[in-house]
């Protein structure tokens, strides 16, 4: 992949985007880069920024999320699989190592830690300065695709090796969420509308072939809600004979 794709972010707007125009001056007053920016249309929801310089396309992309003209804009960086009707579930999240023995906090071990949950990025400014000794905090990219671990083993059991085994623990701030549904950022399963209109459609279908049911097995079953109820049904040959039974009676009484 050449640099300049390296270095491209998609945005996503939730509802059609602003004017390029717009968003362009927007961009511009809001944020300041090093290198330049360069803003392209994709397609209604979607723009392109190719950036001139590595650490500005980490900063935004960092941000994963930022307002222009009142409206959300989601940050992802580009890549091959890009698809603009889905987000990839890989996004920048800071795990917090709490209580990491302070001869730890050092780039080796920050990094280290976290490796099997996701990929390390950076650490954060106060670990790196170690002047915050209760906790390590590193900046790594998440699968939310995969369930996320509250902790990680540490060391070896190994007699020689100069770090003995322990767990540590790992929260997190700020998990986005993730629609399996949808693969989409910004809900999940649980408030999910595609989620909703799907389990009401399987609600009705399932009423729908138990009414069937219970009308086959018996043809005399009226069901209302669900519910049936035995009512009685007189045949049309039924109801003849009843008829000519009045007419009778009534000739007879005359
Ligand atoms: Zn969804």
């Amino acid at each position: 992949m050449d640099a300049e794709c390296k270095r491209t972010i998609v945005g996503r707007f939730l509802k059609i985007r602003p004017q390029i125009e717009k968003i362009r001056v927007r961009f511009a007053e809001n944020f300041s880069l090093k290198g330049s920016v360069k803003i392209g249309v994709f397609d209604n929801y979607n723009i392109f920024m190719y950036f001139t310089n590595d650490e500005d396309c980490k900063e935004i992309g960092f941000k994963r999320v930022i307002e222009i003209e009142g409206l959300q804009m989601w940050l992802q960086k580009w890549t091959p699989d890009f698809k603009p009707e889905e987000d990839i579930p890989i996004v920048p999240v800071w795990a917090l190592l709490p209580q990491l023995t302070f001869n730890m906090h050092t780039c080796h071990y920050v990094k280290q830690i976290p490796e099997e949950i996701g990929t390390p990025l950076e650490m954060n400014l106060a670990t790196r300065g170690r002047t915050r000794p209760s906790m390590a905090k590193v900046r790594i990219e998440l699968d939310l695709h995969k369930p996320l671990s509250t902790s990680v083993y540490v060391g070896s059991e190994d007699e020689d090796y100069p770090l003995k085994v322990f767990v540590q623990e790992v929260e997190y701030e700020r998990i986005p969420k993730y629609c399996k549904q949808c693969k989409k950022l910004g809900h999940d399963l649980s408030n999910c509308r595609v989620m909703e209109r799907k389990r009401l459609a399987e609600k009705q279908e399932i009423e729908r072939v138990k009414y069937l049911m219970q009308v086959t097995e018996n043809p005399n079953t009226h069901v209302v809600n669900g519910e049936s109820t035995e009512k009685e049904v007189t045949t049309a040959k039924e109801a003849k004979i009843q008829e000519k039974g009045e007419d009778a009676g009534t000739t007879n009484a005359v």
